[in-house]
Formats: C-alpha cells, structure tokens, sequence
C-alpha cells in the first residue's frame, strides 16, 4: 500500500465522541480518512475488531530511528519529546522515513548545581541562563525548531526570575512551554511562572486543591507520566545508587535537592496528585518519559510503556474512555496537532486496528493487529 492509494476497512468498530459504534466502514483516502468507499485499491476486513486513532505519546525521549521504530511498533504515532539536544539533532531525527512524526521541546533549560546537571549531559546552553539572556535564549531555540520551550524546574534549579522570563518570552514566539516539575516546591514555582504544561507530579508532598485549582484557571495541563513516577519513587538498589553517590558533585545536589523538599518521594503522592488534578477538571494527558534503555537506571521502555501509562492512569480513576483520550484527541488539541487524535473525515489517517475493545478493558489497547501511519500500514 503507497501513498496516494484508497483503502477501505470494513467491519469495524470505530472509537469516537467518547464511545464506540456499531460496525462500519473506514476509509483511508490517500495520508488522510476519507468518506467514498467506491473503487477502493484494497479492502481490509476489520473482523469485528476496534479502530482506534494512532497514540500520541505526550512525554518522549528519542535518540534514534529504532526508538521511533518501537514506539510505532505499540501504536504511538506521534511523539512530544521534551528535550533533545545537541540541537543538529532535531533536523536528524526527523529525517527518517515512515517514523512517527516528532515535537520536540529541543534545549532545555536547567542550571548548573541542579540534580538533572549532574546526572545527564546537558548542553552548556541549558545551565547558565542569566535573567538578561533569555530573550537571546529563547529566540534560539525557536530558530532551532523547538516546538515548545521546555524548563526543567527544580531547587537547585533555574529561579523564579529566570522561569518568569522563560515564560513570558516564549509567548511573545506564540510557544508554549512545559515545565518538569516532580516535587512541590518547583511545581509551585512552575505555576507562578505561568507555564501551559506541567510535566510529572509533585512525590514529596502531593499536588493540593489550591495548586489543582490554579492550574484549572490559568488552563494549565499536567502530563502526569506515573510510569516514571512509579520508577522514581520506588526504592533502587544499592548497585545502582551506589555509582552516582560516588560523585561528590552529584550528591551534594541530591543533598541540597532532598533538603528543599518536604519528605519521602512516593508514588502514593503521585496518585494523591492525580486524585485532586482530575477532581478539579485539570485536563490529563498520556506521556511515559520514555528514555533509552540500558542507559538508565529507570525502566520506561518505548512503545510498551504506553500501554502500561494507560493502565496506571485507570488504576489511578480515570475511565478508559477518559484515558484513551489523554492518548489521542487530548494531546492533539491541546498542542496545537489539530490534524490528527480523532477518527473523523479529513484528519490524519494515523490508525490502530485492535482486536479488542480498550473501553471495556483498557489492557486491550496491546491487543494490535495493525498499525497505519498518515495512511501507509506499517509492517510489524
Ligand atoms: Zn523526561
């Protein structure tokens, strides 16, 4: 099947306007769905099985062609990735042919001293931004093809002043911008920011009314990521904490880091957190942080993760209905992907024949029969 080509799926039943239909006809006309059956170059039967729109994976880290590969593999069709770096890396990795189509937040910011400073091996534009550069910073990124500015907020971390000009200065580019935040104090502080998305939870002490309710006025999103957080906040063995408190660097920020926060990182945190975000109505969308493995001493595998981030989000009171939209139509509307995330005429043919119906057990989003990107099946 090229492109250009009509295909047209029967006997299926379609996942749309927050239920599933009785079986029915879809059609893939060319890179997009289509409505005329007539002369089709191929016709599919869908075997009673379900069609949801291809997944969006809101929280990624791609480094190479075979992450893309796994991702679309599961279903995850379009990735947001929120942070990539050096910056001739963004037009490389969206080079590849036939892979899920990247967002990319590109350069981070942070600051030298901070946890993420030591740990990974960010650029050294990400570490020493003054207040006075971040006009100069952002108009960076946005030449570099950053689709949203990313602030990796945390104590030690980049300041308020800093975070407050981010923020400001990246609207005026019409971007917006996603802040990590996986603790009070750097959530509170990413809220007065005023940043659009707020990525993980608050571990050391959970995410109250106040800020739930903030969040909902100021439309602010949370890409919760609790496969991460259930990584983060789980105890480590000591072969793989031992290594990093080697570095004297490394643990006087995980020192002065620990100190700034309010207690034990937990995942029932995490899950309190959730609790009072979708109580107050604060939009949730579906993102793993998935990350190169091997390389990590946490276990968010691409592709797989999605499902399981599925599963932990229902675990955590979402419906399935609810879910599978923080997975497709959410993330596309709320950046900016207005193309694609719902099964209608005219939107991108980016598709997932399931076998069975994820609405009534969300476990059978990994049941994939067959994945089509921008209308071209993807061989599995
Ligand atoms: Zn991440």
């Amino acid at each position: 099947m090229s492109r250009g080509q009509k295909t047209v799926i029967e006997n299926v039943r379609v996942f749309k306007n927050s239920g599933i239909t009785d079986l029915t006809t879809v059609v893939i006309d060319g890179d997009l769905i289509g409505s005329d059956a007539s002369n089709p170059d191929q016709t599919i039967d869908g075997a009673g099985g379900v069609l949801i729109p291809g997944l969006i994976d809101s929280h990624v880290h791609v480094l190479k062609e075979a992450h893309l590969q796994k991702l679309l593999h599961h279903g995850v069709t379009t990735v947001l990735d929120m942070a990539m770096y050096p910056a001739e890396r963004i037009p490389q990795m969206r080079s590849y042919p036939g892979m899920p189509e990247i967002k990319t937040a590109g350069v981070p910011l942070s600051k030298a001293g901070s946890v993420h400073s030591c740990v990974l091996p960010l650029p050294p534009e990400s570490l020493h931004v003054k207040p006075e550069e971040v006009a100069e910073w952002v108009r960076k990124r946005v030449v570099e093809g950053s689709d949203y500015i990313k602030i990796i907020a945390d104590v030690p971390g980049p300041d308020q002043k800093t975070m407050n000009a981010v923020v400001a200065e990246a609207h005026k580019h019409q971007k917006k911008v996603v802040a990590h935040a996986a603790s009070y104090a750097p959530f509170n502080m990413a809220l007065e920011a005023g940043v659009d998305i707020v990525t993980h939870l608050s571990l050391d002490k959970a995410v109250d009314t106040g800020m739930a309710e903030r969040m909902l006025a100021k439309n602010v999103i949370s890409v919760p990521t609790l496969c991460m957080m259930k990584e983060t906040s789980k105890d480590l063995p000591m072969s793989d904490v031992a290594p990093m408190l080697l570095k004297p660097k490394t643990l006087h920020a995980i020192v002065k880091n620990k100190r700034n926060g309010h207690g034990k990182h937990t995942y029932a945190n995490a899950e309190a957190s959730i609790a009072t975000l979708y109580h107050a109505g604060v939009p949730i969308l579906a993102g793993t942080d998935c990350h190169e493995e091997g390389k990590s001493i946490f276990d968010v595998p691409h592709g797989e993760s999605m499902h399981r981030e599925l599963e932990l989000l229902v675990a955590a009171g979402l419906s399935n209905v609810e879910v599978l939209e923080a997975a497709t139509s959410l993330p596309a509307k709320y950046f900016g992907l207005e193309d694609r995330g719902v099964i209608e005429e005219g939107k991108r043919a980016d598709l997932v024949l399931l076998k069975e119906d994820p609405t009534r057990e969300i476990k059978a989003s990994r049941s994939i029969s067959r994945v089509w990107l921008g209308g071209v099946e993807v061989s599995r």
